[in-house]
C-alpha cells in the first residue's frame, strides 16, 4: 500500500531544491521506480516533489561546442530515438533502447534512470538488510545468482541496475546538479557509491540536490560507441552482464578506450584491465583473446553466480570483434 505523503509541483529549480532539502522529501520524475519504492516501504518519504513543471529539465539539443545536452526529464524513449543521439553516440541510443519495456521507456526519464534504487530481491522484499540499516546482507549467503561479481567487497552484492549509466560513463558524460549550495558538475563515473564507502546510499547526491541536465562532450571524429546487454528474458529484464564501449580508433588500432560493465558490480564497473589490453592495438584475434581473459581479472564471484564470468567473456569477445570489423 502507498503511504500517505504531501505532493508539491514547484515551478522553479530554486523552489524545487528548497522543497527537496526537507527531511523526508523525494524527487519525482517519471515515478516508475519511486512509486514502487514507496509501495514497498523502502524509502521513508512524506513529501513528493514533482519535477514536471521545470521547463529547463526537458529537451535534447546540440551545444555550441558540438556536444549534446540532455534534460534530466528527457524520457528514455526520447533518448533512444533522438537522431542526434543515434548519430553521435550510438552506444547511448542502444543502452536506452535496452531499458525495461516500451511503456517504462515512455514514462521513465534519464535522470531517474541514473538514480533508481537497486533491484536486490531482499532489499525490495521485507528483509531489513545492511542497505536498509540492518546488520547483514541476506544475498551473500542466500540467493544471489543475479548479483555482483566485482566491487562488492562482500559487504553488499547488488548490481547497479541502470543500462544508461555505463554508457554515459564510457562517453565521459557529466551531470549538471542544482542544490542548496548552488550548482555543480559531477562526472557520471563518479555519481555512484560503492558499498565500502557507504552501504546506505547509491549516489553522491545530497539532500535537495537535483540533476538538471546530462552533458555529453563533443565526440571525437574517430569515436565508436556501443552497448551490449545479456538478460534472462527478452521481454524486459535487468542486465545479467553487459558492456559499454567508447573506443577512439586510429585506423584499425584502438587509440583510447573507456570500457564499463553492467550487471557486474554495485556501481557501473570500469574495466581498466580490458582498456589496458586493447590500447594501441589492432582488434585482432590475439588482442580479443587477451581482452576475454582480462575482463574477469579480479572478479570475486559468489557460489551462485560464477556463470556470469563466461557471459562477460562472451560479450567482450563479440563486441570487440564487431568494433574491429570494417564499416
Ligand atoms: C519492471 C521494471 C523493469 C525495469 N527494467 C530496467 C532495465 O532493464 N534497465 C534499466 O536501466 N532500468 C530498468 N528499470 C528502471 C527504470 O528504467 C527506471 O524506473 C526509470 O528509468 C526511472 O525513471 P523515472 O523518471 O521513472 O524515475 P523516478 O521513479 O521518478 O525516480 C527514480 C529515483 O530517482 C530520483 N530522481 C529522479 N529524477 C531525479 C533528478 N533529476 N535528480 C535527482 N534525483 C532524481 C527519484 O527521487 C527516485 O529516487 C525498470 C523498472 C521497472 C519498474
Ligand atoms: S545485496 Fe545489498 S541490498 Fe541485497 S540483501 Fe545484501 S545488503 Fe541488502
Amino acid at each position: 500500500m502507498l503511504p500517505s505523503f504531501s505532493y508539491v509541483r514547484p515551478e522553479t529549480v530554486k523552489d524545487t531544491v528548497k522543497h527537496a532539502s526537507a527531511r523526508g522529501a523525494a524527487l519525482h520524475a517519471g515515478g516508475t521506480d519511486l512509486i514502487g519504492c514507496l509501495r514497498e516501504g523502502i524509502m521513508d518519504v512524506d513529501k513528493v516533489v514533482s519535477l514536471s513543471a521545470l521547463a529547463d529539465l526537458y529537451g535534447i539539443r546540440e551545444t555550441a561546442d558540438d556536444g549534446l545536452t540532455i534534460g534530466a526529464l528527457a524520457t528514455i524513449t526520447e533518448v533512444a530515438e533522438n537522431p542526434l543521439v543515434r548519430n553521435k553516440y550510438p552506444g547511448l541510443a542502444q543502452g536506452a533502447s535496452e531499458v525495461a519495456s516500451p511503456q517504462l521507456r515512455n514514462q521513465g526519464t534519464l535522470g531517474g534512470n541514473l538514480c533508481q534504487k537497486p533491484r536486490c530481491w531482499y532489499y525490495r522484499g521485507e528483509f531489513h538488510c545492511l542497505r536498509k540499516g540492518g546488520d547483514m546482507c541476506y544475498a551473500l549467503a542466500g540467493e544471489h545468482q543475479f548479483h555482483a561479481v566485482f566491487g562488492h567487497d562482500r559487504i553488499c552484492v547488488i548490481t547497479h541496475p541502470s543500462d544508461t549509466a555505463p554508457v554515459l560513463a564510457a562517453l565521459g558524460a557529466k551531470l549538471r546538479v542544482a542544490g542548496p549550495d548552488g550548482g555543480k558538475t559531477i562526472a557520471v563515473e563518479n555519481l555512484h557509491v560503492p558499498p565500502r564507502d557507504n552501504v546506505l546510499t547509491e549516489t553522491v547526491l545530497g539532500p535537495g540536490e537535483v540533476i538538471t541536465r546530462i552533458d555529453l562532450p563533443r565526440p571525437a571524429a574517430n569515436l565508436k560507441s556501443s552497448y551490449r546487454k545479456v538478460r534472462a528474458r527478452r521481454s524486459w529484464d535487468f542486465a545479467l552482464a553487459g558492456v559499454a564501449l567508447a573506443l577512439e580508433m586510429d585506423g584499425d588500432r584502438v587509440e583510447n578506450s573507456r570500457v564499463f560493465l553492467s550487471g557486474a558490480a554495485p556501481i557501473p564497473w570500469r574495466s581498466r584491465s580490458v582498456e589496458n589490453v586493447i590500447r594501441g592495438r589492432r582488434l585482432d584475434d590475439k588482442t580479443i583473446a587477451e581482452a576475454r581473459a582480462a575482463i574477469v581479472e579480479n572478479a570475486d564471484p559468489l557460489p551462485g553466480n560464477t556463470y556470469k564470468l563466461e557471459l562477460f567473456k562472451g560479450v567482450i569477445e563479440e563486441e570487440l570483434s564487431a568494433m574491429g570489423r570494417p564499416e
